[in-house]
């Protein structure tokens, strides 16, 4: 079953420590098909349903050049889930892994992240295949895939660094 909010048998919660405030800003919200948990794929396919990424203003500028990637790392705050369980139980089967060995939802700071397909730009939209979040899920960021991205600026001398 898709977690809700529930502890599972063996998994370990703790008291968080208090916010420090990163300072982000969420640049737009994602629309999807899916308004439950337990209906969300578990990871986004690129053979996936279309998904729109809605830039608010004062973002939409920032869309300039998007279309020269035919993919695109996306951002997203996964605003309803649990932050405080360190050890987790994804088969919920008392079997426990760390948070951080997992792509879980369910981590001190839910940021999910996801490799999506440019299908399109209409607008302040931008229209992609790959995602795995709720309807209206915050929107943090979006960056090529470093896969095709090659640095514009010019190098740097850690860029030669080897050891
Ligand atoms: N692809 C991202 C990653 O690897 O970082 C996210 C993977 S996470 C396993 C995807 C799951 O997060 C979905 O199946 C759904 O259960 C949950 N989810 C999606 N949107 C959410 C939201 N806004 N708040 C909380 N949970 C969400």
């Amino acid at each position: 079953m898709v977690r809700k909010n529930e502890l599972r048998e063996g998994e370990v919660a703790i008291d968080l420590p208090p916010a420090q405030d990163a300072g982000l800003v969420f640049i737009g919200r994602i629309r999807t098909p899916w308004t439950s948990r337990m209906e969300t794929p578990r990871q986004g396919r690129q053979d996936g349903p279309i998904c729109r990424l809605e830039i608010f203003e004062p973002f939409v500028p920032a869309i300039k050049g998007v279309d020269f990637y035919s993919n695109l790392e996306v951002l997203y705050w996964l605003d309803q889930s649990r932050r405080d369980i360190i050890l987790q139980s994804p088969k919920n089967n008392e079997k426990t892994r760390g948070t951080f060995s997992l792509r879980s939802p369910v981590r001190p700071n839910p940021i999910g992240t996801s490799i999506v397909k440019l299908v399109g730009i209409e607008g302040n939209a931008i229209l992609v295949r790959g995602l795995d979040c709720l309807d209206n899920t915050p929107l943090i960021d979006i960056k090529p895939d470093r896969c095709e991205f090659t640095p514009l600026a010019a190098p740097q001398p850690g860029d030669f660094e080897t050891e």
